[in-house]
């Protein structure tokens, strides 16, 4: 498979910054600068703050993956509409400074590639060739990381809640694998539906499906507390 070809079947011609020595720095580098630094701050914000971000990085740490800020996140430049990405092959996970420009959405998405972090930690996925895998982790990231639940507010009149957050959740995962995969659109739904309830019902590190920030505190904090009948011992 010529190169060309290979970044465009797993999805690298949208993170361009990945070619590194093709980017090119021009007149607009004082810009990008603020960029990366807003961008950085968001981070750092984010992991200090979201109970979600906080479980996944706590457990992530018990794993034996500890995620460090630097090594593990990069903000670039990415084209089109992504937000993120996460780049098994240097197990780092991108952050797209040009197209998250709020809090709450970064939030969403350190939690949703922190997923598919804490899911290359702890399963030997093989993101490239096996889509089951590579389903499986796009629907417990849209599971779990609050992509499906603000949506939720606005639907919650005209769908039953749970439906709704299930079709969310698939429709999602749909998209997710066929923008980085070259798979026509029935391949992705046969495997998507495949895995759907396995996957759909794992809900580790959570222990169950964050729908809110609440939610998530109450998550994280049965998760800090579960060695404690041990540690009374
Ligand atoms: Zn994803």
């Amino acid at each position: 498979m010529d190169q060309t070809k290979q970044e465009e079947e797993y999805g690298y011609d949208l993170f361009p910054e990945r070619n590194k020595g093709k980017f090119k720095k021009g007149s607009i580098a004082e810009s990008l600068f603020t960029f990366n630094h807003k961008c950085q701050v968001m981070l750092q914000f984010a992991m200090e703050t979201s109970p979600y971000a906080k479980l996944l990085l706590g457990a992530m740490q018990s794993s034996g993956c500890t995620v460090f800020k630097d090594r593990h996140f990069s903000c670039e430049e990415c084209d089109g509409t992504v937000s993120g990405g996460f780049d098994a092959a240097s197990s780092q996970i991108v952050l797209c400074q040009n197209n998250i420009h709020q809090q709450s959405h970064m939030n969403r998405v350190v939690t949703h590639e922190l997923i598919h972090a804490f899911d290359h930690c702890r399963a030997h996925v093989d993101w490239f060739n096996n889509f089951r895998h590579l389903a499986c982790s796009e629907i417990r990231a849209a599971n779990l990381s609050g992509d499906c639940s603000f949506s939720n507010e606005v639907a919650r009149f005209n769908f039953g809640l749970k439906q709704h957050h299930q079709e969310c959740v698939r429709g999602r995962a749909l998209r997710s694998i066929l923008a980085v995969r070259k798979i026509s659109r029935q391949e992705a739904e046969k495997i998507v539906d495949e895995v759907f309830d396995t996957c759909f019902n794992d809900h580790a590190p959570f222990g169950r499906i964050p729908h809110g920030n609440k939610d998530a505190r109450f998550a994280y904090r049965d998760y800090k507390n579960r060695d404690r009948y041990y540690a009374n011992l």
